[in-house]
């Protein structure tokens, strides 16, 4: 065992994703499932299940054993900081601390400000990077009306904020239309005004490179789960300095270097970041497959998933523009680049608005094919977007579709989903 490695190499020809059985319909019929939910979740990768499966025997509490697991275990958890830091292209100092998910990185960030930072976001972001700032001085950059728009409204913000810590927070690619932002010219902008930036890449890390350093961003947060590992370890990635002068976001175990009684109170000291905001036992097999998700997405390279992904995000955009009554959802131009997450409402044939849980659930009920309705934790970014399309509003608040493809699927899910989501709008769910 003393030879674990993050990621056995892998034999070919191998399935890269974990089978997924086949699904009951209402007919009592199996069909294979559609898995077009990548945005949400994505599948367990081959590689991935290998390497949790090689330390299941082996984990135990990381730096806190001298037994054989416990060296293992510490082992793979340290090797994985490494691996994530170059997964995002961070400098070789970056810290890496290890999170339940992307809202958690963001929020240990949101506690690790220094008091008198200004927060500048936009309404666009996910609930985890749009909500943990509140308490803090908050500027609001609206909606822009294109990339451009976004650069120099963040310009323009930066120039009005008052003199002292400010903190710039970005998505890489949003969950509502798959849109990449213009980061790298966004963090331009906030370098020239001396303001540091924090890049949400929870959506694009399953499907494009981050380049931290490249793009001159300072963290990046980012979920193993979305990322074809399961569910459980995130990484917030990047500059130590807020975070060491910070309280421990909890406290505990692993966070405290000496306890000393002083009689009428306990001293306390803490250890360096990363320990300092990893209180508890961490989660050792999480992180294991955080790291060897990355390193499989890497193996398989990004000109294979990007390929993949745009063949399938074609044919699902055209199919859906087929399909009377169909609204595809875009902050800007139809052919600015996107990762594969479509999103999209429905008017029927009547001119009554589609009922977005309805068809998902017809969707799965009867065609096998998973996709997410709602308003994706991106309640203003979705409303602004249904605003003016007739749907905003309707039917139990501001609800959209969402279809969204990674490595899991394939052509047969576009085509299954495209011809079974047109019979539904035809003919009711
Ligand atoms: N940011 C974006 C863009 C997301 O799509 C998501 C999840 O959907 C998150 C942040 C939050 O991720 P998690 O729920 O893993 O913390």
């Amino acid at each position: 065992m003393s030879s674990l490695a993050l990621v056995s190499p892998v034999p070919t020809p191998v399935p890269l994703v974990v089978g997924q059985p086949e699904v009951p319909l209402v007919t009592g019929e199996r069909v294979p499932y559609a898995n077009l939910d990548h945005a949400a979740s994505a599948p367990c990768l081959e590689p991935v299940r290998r390497a949790v499966d090689e330390l299941l025997p082996w984990y135990a509490s990381v730096h806190r054993g001298a037994g054989f697991a416990s060296q293992v275990s510490t082992r793979v958890y340290e090797q994985a900081r490494a691996v994530v830091r170059g997964f995002v292209g961070a400098p070789a100092g970056a810290a890496v601390v290890f999170t339940r998910n992307t809202t958690d990185a963001l929020n240990l960030l949101a506690r690790s400000l220094p008091r008198e930072t200004t927060v500048l976001r936009f309404d666009t972001d996910h609930h985890a990077a749009l909500l943990p700032w509140r308490g803090r001085q908050v500027r609001r950059l609206g909606v822009p009306a294109s990339p451009g728009a976004a650069v120099a409204a963040l310009d323009a913000e930066l120039a009005r904020c008052p003199v002292g810590p400010r903190l710039v927070v970005l998505t890489a690619a949003s969950n509502v239309t798959g849109e990449l932002w213009p980061v790298a010219e966004l963090a331009a902008v906030a370098r020239r005004h001396g303001a540091r930036v924090v890049l949400d890449a929870a959506q694009l890390a399953p499907h494009r490179p981050v380049r931290a350093a490249e793009w001159d961003v300072d963290w990046v947060a980012l979920s193993g789960h979305k990322l074809y590992a399961p569910f459980g370890a995130g990484a917030l990635v990047g500059r130590a300095d807020w975070l060491q002068a910070a309280e421990p976001y909890l406290v505990g175990g692993g966070a405290t270097r000496q306890v000393v009684d002083l009689g009428d109170r306990l001293g306390v000291s803490w250890t360096a970041v990363p320990e300092r905001h990893e209180a508890g036992s961490p989660n050792v097999v999480g992180v294991h497959a955080l790291a060897a998700a990355c390193q499989a997405l890497c193996q398989h390279g990004w000109d294979a998933v990007a390929a993949h992904e745009e063949a399938l995000v074609r044919r699902l955009r055209e199919g859906l523009a087929t399909i009377p009554g169909v609204r595809q959802l875009a902050l800007w131009d139809a052919d600015h680049p996107r990762v594969g997450v479509v999103s999209f409402t429905v008017t029927n044939p009547d001119g009554s608005p589609g009922d977005p849980g309805l068809l998902a659930a017809a969707l799965s009920a009867e065609h096998g094919i998973g996709v997410r309705d709602g308003a994706f934790c991106a309640h203003l970014a979705t409303r602004s977007l249904l605003a003016g399309s007739g749907a905003a509003g309707q039917v139990d608040g501001d609800r959209a579709l969402r279809a969204s493809v990674g490595l899991a699927s394939t052509a047969e899910h576009v085509e299954r989903f495209v011809t079974a989501l047109d019979d539904l709008v035809r003919h009711g769910p």
